[in-house]
C-alpha cells in the first residue's frame, strides 16, 4: 500500500498558483490511516512520550489517532478565541500579513516530552510558531511529525532544532 495513492493533488486551490494537497481520499480508508499511525510509532520506538499536540484542524486527525495508539494525552493548537481557558499566544508571518495560534497554559507541565504533529509542513512557519508554544511552557520536543513535507519549500529551515519526520515528500 502507497500513502501517495490516497492523496490527491487540487491545483489552483484555495487560490490560484496553490497545488493543494487533499489528505481526505485517505482519511476514507482505514487501512491507509492505520498504516500512517503505524509508520509515525515506529520512529518513536524506545522514547517515552508524554503527550502529542496537533495544530488545527487537520493536524487533530492523526494527532489524536497517535495520541490513542500512544496512550498519552492529546493537546489542541487552535487558532486565536477559540480555546476557552487561559492561552498563550504566539504570531508568525505569512507571506502576505501574519498569523497567531493558542495552546492552553495548562496543557503541558515543564519537562513533559512532546511529539508535535501537522498534516503538512510548507514553509514551516506554523510549526515554529507551535514549537515556541510548547517550549515557552516548558515541553520538550521529542518529534515534529507530519503526514506530507513540501520539500521544495524547505520548511525545515524553520525547525534547526527539531527532529523531523515526513511519511511522504513532494
Ligand atoms: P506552513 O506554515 O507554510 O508550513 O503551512 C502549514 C499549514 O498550512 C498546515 O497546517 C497545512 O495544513 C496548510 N497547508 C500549507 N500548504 C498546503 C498545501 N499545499 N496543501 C494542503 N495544506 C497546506
Amino acid at each position: 500500500m502507497q500513502l501517495t495513492d490516497y492523496i490527491r493533488t487540487i491545483k489552483d486551490f484555495p487560490k490560484k498558483g496553490i497545488s493543494y494537497k487533499d489528505i481526505t481520499p485517505l482519511l476514507l480508508n482505514p487501512e491507509a490511516c492505520e498504516l500512517v499511525v503505524s509508520e509515525f510509532i515506529k520512529g518513536l520506538e524506545g522514547k517515552p512520550i508524554d503527550k502529542v499536540v496537533g495544530i488545527e484542524s487537520r493536524g487533530f486527525l492523526f494527532g489524536m489517532l497517535l495520541a490513542k495508539a500512544l496512550n498519552v494525552g492529546f493537546v489542541p493548537i487552535r487558532k486565536p478565541g477559540k480555546l476557552p481557558s487561559q492561552t498563550f499566544s504566539q504570531s508568525y508571518d505569512l507571506e502576505y500579513g501574519s498569523d497567531t495560534i493558542e495552546i492552553h497554559k495548562d496543557d503541558i507541565k515543564k519537562g513533559e516530552r512532546i511529539i508535535l504533529h501537522d498534516d503538512l509542513l510548507a514553509t514551516g512557519g506554523t510549526a515554529a510558531a507551535a514549537c515556541q508554544l510548547i517550549e515557552k511552557l516548558g515541553g520538550e520536543i521529542v518529534q515534529v511529525n507530519f503526514l506530507i513535507e513540501l520539500d521544495f519549500l524547505e520548511g525545515r529551515k524553520h525547525l534547526p532544532k527539531a527532529n523531523v519526520n515526513s511519511l511522504v515528500h513532494y
